[in-house]
């Protein structure tokens, strides 16, 4: 067990989590980053970004590069680690990892997401290729062209809405008959000429060649199977949370509750990014997140050690 005590340290090396770093490193605390998998996070599974101000139109991996190198520049400390427990003890935070145990004053929780995957065939082969989890990505990229979106959710709607201003035609297949989310929101599906609902219905399999052609469905119903042609498949049945480790205040979905400085309701444990309960999981909110997480983190040192 190492008996140095960080200042800082930051789970998930994704945008949150290293621009918190660079923000730690630039203030000079003494701070290590976590990351299980690799740095970068979710960004190196997109594409392309064509939202993040500043950049227009790099593929996910190269600006998860970008970030991961601006990080070190600074001489971020990043290590191959998985926090699989935090315990309080006298305000020292202490993090049980995969290969032994950290104690910290603050601790930035920065551990993302993921999109739930639908486990069909052609999804994965099809992904980035037509498969998107993520309209505010990707809707843009598929203008006056024909998708098809799965879920009954809210977000599924509220992506459904966002999608049907941008597209030619949006078929919404869901498994029911009736959709969980917001009802203003199921009303302005059903009211836009360009949606058609296809319920009770689940989708099969994703086919193409070197894109996304037609989703395979089936109606739970009648057991009938058809084919629609499409260009794009935009999957929304949930978002996974990745915060088993911290007995903190979570949403029903295990997402992070904040105040308005960012701190969970463990006092010295912040959150940054998707980890968090809210609406809009971005590149750019992240980091913008990661970067006040830092501060109010900062200002708790000072104040109680
Ligand atoms: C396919 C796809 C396309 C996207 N396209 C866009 C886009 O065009 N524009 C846009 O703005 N956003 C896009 N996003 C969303 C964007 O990637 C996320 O909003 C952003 O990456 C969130 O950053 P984050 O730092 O909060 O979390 P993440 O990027 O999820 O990083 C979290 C990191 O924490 C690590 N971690 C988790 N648990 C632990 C643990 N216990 N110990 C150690 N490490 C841990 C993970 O391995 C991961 O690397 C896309 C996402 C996907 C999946």
């Amino acid at each position: 067990m190492g008996n140095d005590l960080y200042d800082v340290v930051i789970i998930g090396g994704g945008p949150a989590g290293l621009t918190a770093g660079i923000y730690a490193q630039r203030a000079g605390l003494k701070t290590t980053l976590l990351e299980k998998e690799i740095a970068g996070g979710q960004v190196n599974e997109a594409p392309l970004i064509d939202n993040y101000p500043g950049i227009k139109g790099i593929s996910g991996m190269e600006l998860a590069n970008k970030m991961k190198e601006h990080a070190l520049s600074f001489s971020l400390n990043i290590e191959n680690k998985e926090v699989q427990n935090i315990s309080i003890e006298e305000s020292v935070k202490v993090l049980q990892t995969n290969e032994g145990v950290l104690r910290s004053k603050a601790v930035i929780i920065a551990t993302g997401a993921k999109p739930r995957r639908l486990k069909i065939k052609g999804e994965e082969e099809f992904s980035g290729r037509g498969v998107s989890y993520c309209a505010t990505c990707d809707g843009p990229f598929f203008k006056e062209k024909v998708i098809a979106s799965i879920g009954g959710g809210d977000r599924a709607l509220k992506e459904g809405v966002y999608l049907s201003k941008i597209v030619s035609k949006l078929y919404l297949i869901h498994r029911r008959d009736k959709f969980r989310g917001e009802k203003i929101n199921e009303d302005k599906l059903r009211e836009r000429e360009n949606v058609e609902l296809v319920l009770n219905t689940v989708p099969e399999e994703i086919a193409g060649e070197q894109k996304v052609k037609a989703i395979k469905i089936k109606n739970v119903k009648t057991n009938e199977k058809s084919e629609l042609k499409v260009d794009g498949v935009f999957i929304f049945v949930g978002v996974i949370s990745r915060n088993e480790f911290i007995e903190a205040e979570k949403d029903d979905q295990g997402f992070l509750l904040t105040d308005a400085e960012l701190q969970t309701s463990v006092k010295g444990v912040y959150a940054a990014g998707d980890c968090r309960s809210k609406v809009l999981r971005q590149v750019a909110t992240a980091v913008g997140e990661g970067a006040a997480a830092l501060y109010n983190a900062e200002q708790y040192i000072e104040k109680n050690f």
